[in-house]
């Protein structure tokens, strides 16, 4: 169906949609626009690559000697964002293997963020005292190749059946101190409406349960997903807060943007969570760009995340000082909103812990407080 698209003003036309490749240069608007279609035609192997970029030696190995372990998944839409010629493009670094993932570091880990050991259930993580994830799936239309999740995403039979399903909505139901679910994979928008729509109901009839977030990376990688029955859907269960990945200011075009919208016309809080990754976006004018247009689709800034100690990432992998340089060229020099929470999720399940440039809080002296504006420049604030 048709989807009415409620901004009317200028700002939409700022937005591009990508040019389609010669491949699917006679494919049909409608087949295009179809999520179902695009997951169906995913790029899964070599042969389909070719189509559509120039691959290199270095690909052609990697993809080769890696995708037992870690498949290839890329949707057309996102294929379409390629450079054909370029194989540092940022959409290919995030998308085709590379011969980084055949290295694994020794302080690399399977599960890098111990949510394996906290889980009472299977499915569920239940790590805070008042939230848990809940993994409802292990597809995802593309498979990041920076994925913090490899030893279950990209493989079918890790994948959440009926049964674990209903054991974690049980674990939750008899929790009652759980109040926000995350509701994670993979990604959850790879389960059809049907099956969300179970989900959310169930969650939204226990009476402890306060939020929900769906964490999706479908926004960037597949907008066609965000269909007008999807968003009335959802409208049934707010507050619905969507937790999404873009990482780079290609990424953002006229289907984003049209996602996006219909996700917060129907009341949808967003929140983005970049992930810091090497040649993708370790610039302060590369992160400030992709914030200013993602606060211009409604979406807020609001983690980058440490690329975190997963195996066969250590080429994506930046010193932690990056991280810090991009929040100080950002603090001060651009709106707040657009500067997010630079955190290491701790290995081995510690969480999220926020690094703060130490340059603004000079000390203090009993009441007054010596403080470093973002110029550098000098005060006190004397508390009264
Ligand atoms: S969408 Fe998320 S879970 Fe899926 S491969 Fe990408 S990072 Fe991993």
């Amino acid at each position: 169906m048709a989807l009415e698209i409620v901004t009317k003003n200028n700002v939409r036309d700022r937005y591009k949609s990508p040019e389609r490749p010669d491949v699917w240069k006679d494919t049909s608007d409608k087949d295009w626009n179809n999520w179902v279609w695009q997951q169906q035609k995913r790029i899964k192997s070599m042969e389909q690559l070719e189509k559509v970029i120039h691959v290199n030696e270095e690909e052609r190995n990697a993809f080769a000697q890696s995708h037992e372990q870690f498949n290839m998944g890329i949707t057309p839409y996102y294929a379409s964002l390629m450079d054909k010629d370029d194989p540092n493009c940022p959409i290919r670094l995030q998308s085709v293997p590379k011969m980084g993932e055949l290295f694994i570091h020794p302080a690399e880990m399977e599960d890098p963020l111990g949510e394996e050991k906290d889980m009472p259930v299977p499915g569920v993580t239940h790590r805070y005292p008042d939230r848990v994830l809940f993994y409802t799936t292990h597809n995802c239309p593309v498979y990041c190749r920076h994925c913090t999740r490899k030893r279950k995403v990209s493989d079918p039979s890790s994948a959440a059946q009926t049964a674990q399903l209903e054991a974690g909505l049980k674990y939750i139901e008899e929790h009652k101190e759980i109040r926000d679910v995350i509701i994670s994979g993979g990604d959850p928008l790879s389960n059809s409406d049907e099956r969300l729509e179970y989900i959310l109901s169930r969650l939204r009839a226990m009476d402890h349960i306060e939020v929900f977030r769906l964490g999706t990376r479908n926004l960037v990688t597949l907008p066609q997903r965000i269909t007008d029955s999807f968003v009335q859907m959802l409208r049934k269960y707010h507050p619905v807060f969507i937790h999404t990945h873009f990482n780079h200011p290609k990424e953002v075009t006229r289907e984003t943007f049209d996602a996006c919208t219909r996700l917060a016309d129907a009341g949808c809080v967003i929140n983005n969570q970049m992930v810091l990754l090497k040649g993708v976006n370790d610039k302060a004018e590369i992160v400030k760009e992709l914030n200013h247009k993602l606060l211009m689709m409604r979406v807020r800034p609001y983690y980058i995340f440490q690329c975190d100690m997963s195996q066969g990432i250590s080429h994506f992998r930046t010193p932690v000082e990056t991280g810090l340089e991009i929040i100080r060229k950002l603090r001060g020099w651009t709106s707040g909103m657009a500067v997010p929470h630079y955190v290491i999720d701790a290995p081995g399940g510690g969480g999220k812990i926020p690094l703060l440039p130490p340059d603004y809080l000079i000390g203090h002296e009993g009441k007054t407080w010596k403080l470093r504006n973002y110029k550098g420049k000098e005060y006190e604030y004397i508390e009264p």
